[in-house]
């Protein structure tokens, strides 16, 4: 039984150019929300369903309800909204899909689930159609709420041309942006989009992880337990402010360190390979891909440092400590003379701290896409480069001034070990040390020949 058409209406206002019917096969979650925002965009919908003589209620009123076959007919583009392995049935449809453009829109319940993509499989099924990749990363429920803003991006694929420029066309007309991902091989990577949970964060959040329990264990054992098995003191309550606001710089500083190390490492391996066109290992190629991960999560440290650092004067232990120095002083009859040198230090660490987390909050900004779509790639690089290195700079010289004057005393290496802060600085100051070589023209002169493609054996390149 065919849906009676005449209340159809669509929400959006009639479009001055008639717009052509779209078939969707499939009356579930995600067809029902695809045809919902296609009425609202003035395009009319029919729906091929198993269900057709019995259409369901939940189907959006202004849709036509009809048999596979039937709704085929009328349609150019036809989206299948039907799992996987549903798609069988398909095959006996073969002849009324002969031309038809076919959008699949599946994905699957594990990454690489099947030999080949749902989408070559469903042009295996039926020859005669032009399949394209569409859709699968924009979620039913966001289609029909409108909150489309982290999924505005549609991936489309597929060997027709003029079929993929009509769903492009389609995927536009419905307020959406096109990605062209090239040709129906790229479908199987469209496909493990959804099931991918924060790929780049992945390596970011566990390193700064491990590393977060192991500089605030470190930090615990030399500001709480040392204290507590030689003098008897008990420091616990640092492990509030003290200890995080040691571990969250040393954190900060140690990631933006290695937000450059592997650019300096690159640069090592071509300079010693003589080439830029042989690949390089693996584990550098993700670590590469993940710096700016690497920063932000460095960023979030630095934020949450100068949070820390904002509510040290009212801290009742920094009261306590004030106030015992000036009964002592008062005590004792005599005030302390200012200590010019001292505060010189004082004012140097604290503004260099402040200019490293200006910069460092410029680059977190220029990392953002909306704000690095609208500046050059020369801009970008200088941005995140030049003034990135200037950040590591200031923040390992915050760093060095704050604690450089213990290096050599050593009653600040509790059981031999270095104050937390100093481990803080092996990382950038490694990075800055070999940068700084590496800007002697005996080796930036040939490291930029072979960064424009020149090679020392050109044999050995591939
Ligand atoms: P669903 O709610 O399970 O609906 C699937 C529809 O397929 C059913 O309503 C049914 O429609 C049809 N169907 C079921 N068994 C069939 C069979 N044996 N033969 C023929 N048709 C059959 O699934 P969905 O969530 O709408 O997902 C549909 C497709 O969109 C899937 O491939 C999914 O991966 C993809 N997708 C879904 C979302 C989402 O957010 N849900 C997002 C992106 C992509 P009739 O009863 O009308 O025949």
């Amino acid at each position: 039984m065919t849906k009676s058409s005449s209340n159809v209406m669509a929400l959006a206002p009639p479009a001055p150019n008639k717009r052509e019917t779209v078939c969707i096969f499939g009356t579930g979650d995600f067809g029902r929300a695809l045809a919902h925002k296609l009425l609202q965009c003035g395009y009319p919908v029919v729906f091929g369903s198993r269900g057709s003589q019995q259409p369901s209620s939940v189907v959006p009123k202004d849709a036509e309800v009809l048999s596979h076959a039937e709704a085929a007919q009328k349609a150019a583009i036809i989206i299948i909204a039907i799992q996987r392995q549903h798609y069988n049935f398909l095959t006996s449809l073969a002849e009324v899909l002969r031309g038809k453009v076919l959008v699949d829109v599946s994905n699957n319940l594990k990454i690489n689930q099947y030999p080949e993509s749902n989408a070559e499989y469903l042009a295996q099924l039926v020859p005669g159609a032009r399949v394209v990749k569409a859709f699968n990363t924009v979620s039913a429920w966001a289609l029909q709420s409108g909150t489309l803003d982290a999924s505005r991006q549609v991936f489309v694929c597929g060997d027709d041309t003029e079929a993929k420029k009509m769903v492009m066309d389609l995927v536009r007309a419905l307020g959406l942006t096109p990605l062209d991902q090239g040709s129906l091989l790229a479908a199987q990577e469209i496909e493990n989009y959804p099931l991918q949970l924060f790929p780049m964060w992945r390596f970011p959040v566990f390193l700064s992880l491990g590393l977060t329990m192991f500089f605030f264990i470190y930090s615990v054992a030399l500001t709480v337990i040392h204290p507590y098995v030689y003098q008897k003191k008990d420091f616990s309550f640092f492990i509030a402010i003290t200890i995080p606001n040691q571990v969250c710089p040393v954190m900060a500083l140690t990631l933006l360190g290695l937000v450059y190390l592997p650019g300096i490492l690159a640069a090592i391996l071509q300079l010693c390979r003589g080439t830029k066109y042989r690949r390089f290992p693996d584990w550098l190629d993700k670590w590469m891909l993940c710096r700016k991960q690497l920063g932000l999560v460095a960023l979030a440290f630095a934020s949450v440092h100068v949070l820390y650092t904002l509510v040290m004067p009212i801290r009742s232990f920094v009261n306590w400590r004030t106030s015992n120095r000036i009964v002592s002083q008062a005590l004792n009859n005599k005030t302390e003379p200012l200590d010019n040198t001292r505060a010189w230090i004082s004012d140097s660490y604290l503004a260099l701290g402040i200019l490293g987390f200006f910069f460092f909050a410029l680059l977190g900004i220029t990392s953002l896409p909306s704000v690095s779509n609208s500046v050059n790639w020369r801009e970008f690089r200088f941005v995140q480069s030049k003034l990135g290195y200037l950040t590591l700079v200031l923040c390992t010289a915050h760093t060095l001034v704050y604690g450089g004057k213990w290096f050599l005393v050593p009653s600040s290496y509790k059981w031999y070990l270095p104050p937390i802060y100093m481990l803080s600085l092996i990382v950038p100051c490694a990075v800055l040390v070999v940068k700084f070589v590496l800007v002697f023209p005996c080796l930036d002169k040939p490291l930029t020949q072979i960064r424009q493609g020149w090679e020392r054996n050109p044999q050995h390149s591939k």
